[in-house]
């Protein structure tokens, strides 16, 4: 019987387990090695990075790929496609790699298709040619759900590969390969790593050929993670069954609490029992997540007013961490002219305690007016 995913973030990643050997792999700082052996030099491999890329590729089964950055990792990919390439993104995902995608798009490296929103229906025409076809569920910050096994269908019947930026969902969440997609993205910098003191990103693939690929791009681009860094992932992973337990439980509650408030005008949240997208959410995912976003009754200086009055949820962009953080989207110019909402919040729910987050949330959302 295979081993639960809890186990496998526990187990996998492992060197073997020899007499007087540490249980695991340390982590491995170095640029170049005595010649001879199958690595030379400290771009094309290191130990560390190929433990964390052996868990997470046990998680998302797949062959993962580890990069410096969540963004080096989706830059890879679009690096690999043949120039011209026609790629479908819905128009708001994560603004960096929209940007990115508009970039290539207006110095005539891709050819870039915007759909709003990213459905199976929008694809039937969009994705005619495509060679890839980028999809973000549940997206940042709106947390919009995406059907992966009806877009990839889509995809697939038009010969192109579907990647999913899984980041907000984790492995333990969602399993995009499972669900037809040939590419699993993610911002190890969030949930995996889990402690707000790395950057990292990683592919996960399905076919080995790709992963291939995308480490030889890695050696050429030279997005390479950390020795460090790509230890404190690992060791960010080990906890992250339980770290999301705690996180989605407390998220539940505080987003039942928020949606009562009134200081607060709509709460998004995928573990919603009520929520339009249930059906598919139960489907597709194995629970809710701990992201929350809330908008609140007032203006955008009220709602930064919000995030300014509490103490123990930390203002900061980012998310996934054991610490609680919330921002105002809008706060930043391209989310503002992506439409996200004026007042809207985005909080990731951490490991405090859920009373003490409660009382801090409330006492902040005094900041407006009745
Ligand atoms: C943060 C984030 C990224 C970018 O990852 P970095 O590690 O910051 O480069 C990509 N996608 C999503 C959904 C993110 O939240």
């Amino acid at each position: 019987m295979p081993l639960h995913p809890d186990t496998v973030a526990v187990t996998s990643g492992r060197p073997p387990r020899t007499p007087g050997a540490p249980l695991n792999a340390p982590p491995l700082p170095a640029s170049t090695y005595h010649a001879g052996g199958d690595v030379i030099y400290g771009r094309d491999g290191n130990a560390g990075w190929q433990a964390f890329e052996d868990a997470l590729g046990a998680l998302e089964d797949g062959h993962a790929v580890a990069f410096a950055s969540g963004i080096a990792a989706a830059a890879a990919i679009f690096d690999e496609l043949a120039p011209g390439a026609v790629v479908v993104a819905p128009r708001t995902p994560y603004y960096g790699v929209i940007t990115l995608l508009r970039e290539h798009h207006a110095n005539g490296r891709l050819e870039l298709r915007e759909v709003e929103p990213l459905t199976a229906a929008a694809l039937h025409d969009a994705a005619a040619g495509a060679a890839l076809v980028w999809a973000e569920t549940p997206t940042n910050p709106m947390l919009d759900i995406v059907d992966i096994q009806a877009v990839a269908a889509v995809a697939r019947g038009h010969g192109a590969l579907l990647a999913v930026d899984n980041t907000f969902a984790t492995p333990l969440l969602q399993s995009p390969l499972r669900l037809g997609a040939d590419m699993a993205v993610h911002s190890v910098t969030k949930y995996v790593g889990g402690h707000s003191d790395l950057l990292m990103g990683a592919v996960a693939a399905a076919d080995p050929s790709w992963a291939d690929r995308l480490r030889v791009r890695r050696s050429r681009g030279g997005a390479t993670p950390g020795a460090l860094e790509a230890f404190l992932a690992l060791r960010g992973l080990r906890s992250l069954p339980v770290r999301l337990e705690r996180s989605q439980t407390s998220a539940a509650e505080l987003a039942r609490r928020l949606a009562a408030h009134p200081a607060v005008a709509r709460v998004r949240f995928p573990g919603d029992p009520a929520h339009p997208d249930r059906d598919l959410i139960r489907r597709q995912m194995r629970g809710g997540g701990a992201m929350i976003s809330f908008e609140t009754h007032g203006s955008g200086s009220d709602a930064d007013a919000v995030c300014a009055r509490c103490e123990l949820i930390v203002h900061a962009t980012s998310l996934g961490g054991v610490e609680s953080s919330m921002e105002r989207r809008a706060m930043h110019a391209p989310e503002q002219e992506a439409g996200t909402p004026p007042t809207l919040i985005r909080l990731s729910v951490g490991l405090e305690h859920v009373e003490d987050l409660w009382r801090d949330l409330d006492r902040a959302l005094g900041a407006i007016p009745g």
